[in-house]
């Protein structure tokens, strides 16, 4: 299995927003200890069993919460058990559920320092985005630090600075093993690479997001690239294909395992904002 990616839901928004049934999907599990529970196809959602507790990544839009929280259900779990919500940028898309989901579960959410801030001083270009979508605000508990992982039970989150696609978004990296033959995966997931915020006509206009965050990114490529990557989990499917697999995991198939896509998934995403470059746009 290669690197391939589909083109980005038409619509999203409304869609979810107004008739939420067109894009669910049903949580299926993408690697030994982690679920996509999104429950919709447009936002990634994610849900990591540590043995002590479930680890949430991202929470997409108020208007999908209910698909969210069933997909929880669905694959065997209860929120009541998620201990901690891992955001990984400001934008509502993937924060705008998080105030339901802290209340519903009492866990503390984590952002970036930077997309905090971002998030505070610059509503108009991480929450209100949209019309058709109603974000909750919500209170960041913890920031993420690079050098500390996120622990609980035996899965420890390795965070990663990844500026560009927001200031502060934040990508990343765990360890599972494979209960069936003792291996072990590292899984990752970029906290955001949408070049909808990294051209010169989004620049123009920003009060916040400046042209050195493109640069940062782009020169990110290589060093992020070199690290090895198992299983590349993406933050919006349409950006890595995983839907075509969904309900196939076992222990022993692993549909997702797949060493190449990581680095291939980043140079597209470099070669997305390079043509964008070009066409100044
Ligand atoms: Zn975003």
């Amino acid at each position: 299995m290669s690197f391939r990616c589909t083109k980005p839901t038409p619509e999203p928004v409304k869609t979810l927003a107004y008739e939420p049934w067109k894009l669910s999907v049903k949580p299926f599990q993408v690697s030994p200890r982690t679920w996509y529970v999104a429950g919709q196809t447009w936002v990634g959602c994610y849900l990591i069993d540590t043995g002590a507790g479930l680890i949430l990544i991202d929470t997409a839009i108020p208007e999908s919460l209910h698909l969210l929280v069933d997909s929880i259900y669905q694959a065997g779990f209860r929120p009541q058990d998620i201990k901690m919500i891992l955001l990984s940028h400001a934008h509502f898309d993937h924060t705008g559920g998080a105030a339901a989901m802290k209340a519903l579960t009492g866990a503390p959410v984590y952002m970036s320092r930077e997309d905090t801030e971002f998030y505070y001083n610059c509503p108009e270009e991480t929450m209100v985005l949209d019309p058709d979508s109603h974000p909750q605000d919500f209170q960041v508990d913890g920031f993420y630090s690079d050098d500390e992982p996120l622990r609980l039970g035996d899965i420890s989150i390795r965070t990663m600075l990844t500026p560009g696609h927001t200031i502060g978004c934040t990508s990343f990296f765990w360890e599972e093993t494979n209960p069936v033959n003792g291996q072990t995966y590292r899984i990752a997931m970029h906290g955001g690479v949408g070049a909808n915020t990294m051209n010169d006509k989004y620049y123009a206009t920003s009060r916040y997001l400046t042209p050195d965050l493109r640069e940062r990114f782009l020169a990110d490529e290589e060093k992020l690239a070199a690290i090895h990557v198992d299983i590349a989990l993406p933050s919006h499917p349409n950006q890595i294909e995983i839907m075509d697999r969904a309900g196939q995991y076992t222990h022993e198939s692993q549909p997702y395992l797949d060493e190449t896509v990581w680095a291939d998934f980043l140079h597209e995403r470099v070669r997305q904002v390079r043509e964008l470059m070009e066409k100044k746009g």
